[in-house]
């Protein structure tokens, strides 16, 4: 991988005035999967990559910051910005609301940098309506058994927020043949290694 080789560069000093190309992923999985290890480790990978901050009502965890992590809003101001229609997606996960802001996602992608979108099945299932050529990859956890060993081991979350994460993780699976990529993370650097591979190939896509 040619860590200079960014995203998007090719496509703003290309002829004919066509629009910035930048490659928009989206990455769905079961919490316990892996996700963000694995998303942390492409940012480090690929500089030109950055990370959607999504907007969320749901509180804090542990030392997530405003503006890093999520962005936390208040359910009334998330509503409000439904009318207006600010979401790119925007879902109810959990019992709270989780949305991309729209603008945040034409401002990346006219930079040229390349964009990777954590969000959940129902947020891939509408951006794949918006932006057609987004690459979607699912992550999973090798078993169910794995993935509430982990949840566990992880120790933020109570038992009952434990049990509506494993159901909501079985319902999710139902959309993964919708899914472009699908990459077990049984081993860490396997499942980086493809992840890696992905990026490299459709970084520099338009959308
Ligand atoms: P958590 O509360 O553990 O950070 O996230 C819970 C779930 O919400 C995860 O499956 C995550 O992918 C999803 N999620 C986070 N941000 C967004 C978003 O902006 N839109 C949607 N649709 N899902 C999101």
């Amino acid at each position: 991988i040619h860590k200079n080789d960014l995203a998007g560069q090719e496509g703003q000093n290309s002829p004919g005035g066509l629009p910035p190309r930048a490659g928009l992923f989206v990455v769905s999985a079961p919490s316990g999967a892996g996700k963000t290890t694995l998303c942390t480790r492409m940012l480090k990978l690929f500089p030109g990559l950055s990370y959607s901050i999504s907007h969320t009502t749901r509180p804090p965890r542990g030392n997530e910051k405003d503006g890093v992590d999520y962005f936390f809003i208040t359910p009334e101001v998330f509503r409000e910005r439904i009318q207006k229609n600010a979401w790119a997606e925007w879902a109810k996960v959990h019992d709270n609301y989780y949305g991309t802001s729209r603008a945040f996602i034409t401002e990346r992608l006219e930079k040229g940098n390349p964009l990777l979108l954590d969000i959940d099945v129902q947020g891939a299932r509408q951006i794949r309506k918006t932006y057609p050529r987004a690459v979607t990859v699912f992550i999973n956890a090798p078993s169910m058994a794995v993935l509430e060993a982990r949840l566990r081991k992880r120790g933020t979350d109570s038992d009952v927020v434990i049990a509506r994460r494993l159901e909501n993780a079985a319902r999710e699976m139902a959309d993964l043949p919708l899914y472009d990529h699908v990459i077990v993370n049984d081993d860490l650097d396997t499942a980086a290694g493809k992840m890696a591979a992905i990026i490299e190939k459709f970084k520099g896509g338009a959308v």
